[in-house]
């Protein structure tokens, strides 16, 4: 079962069950994190087609499977390019001229007044980045932070919970009102899920 939501007309939410992120599609033209579940794939690929959405751009936060799984059903379906983090290139490489490398501070866009940020945002991996479109107040946080004060893991390899507090840091001082996480539902009131996630992640990080 895929669950879809429009959040505002420019951000589609589809939700799949079990071992999945969430897939956000931005502007019509950039998939945002791909799940890993392949028949939740088609069913979303199936409905993106129907309603004649052809995405140019595969942006992933961060390399884990439940991210990145359908990457490549994706990817072939839609001849879409590939944007990770800059550190990634090795990783991505098959992808040859359709990668593209992003760093902090790039700004990807969707359409003419449809743009993204990029924020590195490292501590759940040293990969992760999200994405950030200040017009419309959005934020897709990948698993740096979810709604309701939750945080990314940063017990697997590369984790960093100090890492993760510093990336906080520079969300928090973002205007979000639109929370869009790689996990759990998306909130209105972006700002003050943010400041929960960074009072959680200081009482972790033991310097609360
Ligand atoms: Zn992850």
């Amino acid at each position: 079962m895929v669950i879809i939501s429009y959040l505002i007309p420019e951000v589609y939410h589809f939700e799949l069950p079990g071992f999945n992120s969430n897939i956000y599609v931005y502007g019509k033209k950039i998939l945002i994190d791909t799940g890993y579940d392949p028949a939740g794939a088609d069913r979303i690929i199936e409905h993106l087609k129907k309603y004649d959405v052809k995405i140019e751009k595969i942006a992933l936060t961060h390399p884990h499977p439940d991210h990145s799984g359908n990457l490549d059903r994706f990817q072939k379906e839609f001849d879409a390019e590939v944007l990770v983090y800059e550190k990634l290139e090795n990783r991505y490489s098959n992808f040859g001229n359709k990668l593209i490398l992003l760093k902090d501070g790039d700004v990807i866009t969707a359409v003419d007044d449809l743009k993204l940020e990029v924020i590195h945002t490292p501590g759940h991996t040293p990969f992760d980045i999200c994405f950030y479109d200040p017009e419309r107040k959005v934020l897709f946080s990948g698993d740096c932070v979810f709604s309701f004060g939750s945080i990314g893991r940063t017990d697997m390899p590369g984790g960093s919970i100090q890492k993760l507090v510093a990336s906080i840091k520079r969300l928090a001082k973002l205007d979000v009102e639109w929370l869009c996480p790689g996990h759990m539902q998306t909130v209105k009131n972006g700002n003050d899920h943010i400041q929960q996630s960074l009072m959680f992640a200081e009482q972790v990080a033991g310097v609360y």
